[in-house]
């Protein structure tokens, strides 16, 4: 079957900044598996997966404002050191905190006595992206996945 919304894909992908080195590929690891229209990915990937079967292997370039939304200034916050948990923090390292509005990874910009200056735009805010993708399987998505908004079983949620 060919993806549409709704579709349970699994797949394997490469990304990279436009003309760059790869950022994060997913092999040798288990592949990542998604339901289309839920926002489980960034929107240019999904629409660029439309379509597209099992076994096809494909590349797209995604515009920032299609990946992880452009860079936006202002976005630095003080935090009180102790929300780190005893990390080793250096200017530039990604960390994931725990914040107000759930987990999110963040940016270190200036690590001081007892407060953290962090970047809260996503990583990859900003940049254009080049994926490349192989498509493995393709199966409709479940009654229960449908309500949940997310992938069980293989490459999801366990629960
Ligand atoms: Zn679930």
């Amino acid at each position: 079957m060919n993806i549409e919304k709704n579709s349970v894909v699994r797949f394997h992908y490469t990304v990279s900044e436009a003309g760059q080195e790869p950022i994060e590929s997913s092999d040798g690891r288990e592949p990542l598996a998604i339901m289309v229209g839920h926002g489980n990915i960034i929107p240019g990937l999904e629409q660029a997966m439309e379509g597209k079967a099992a076994g096809d292997r494909f590349e797209v370039d995604v515009p920032a404002a299609q990946a992880y939304g452009e860079r936006r200034e202002g976005m630095t916050q003080r935090v009180p050191k102790k929300h780190f948990e005893g990390q080793l923090l250096q200017p530039g390292m990604q960390v994931v905190l725990n914040t107000n509005f759930g987990q999110r990874a963040v940016t270190i910009q200036k690590v001081g006595m007892t407060v953290v200056d962090v970047d809260l735009n996503h990583p990859m805010a900003g940049k254009d992206l080049h994926f490349a993708i192989e498509i493995l399987d393709v199966r409709e998505a479940s009654a229960e996945e449908l309500e949940h908004g997310h992938v069980h079983g293989e490459g999801g949620h366990h629960h």
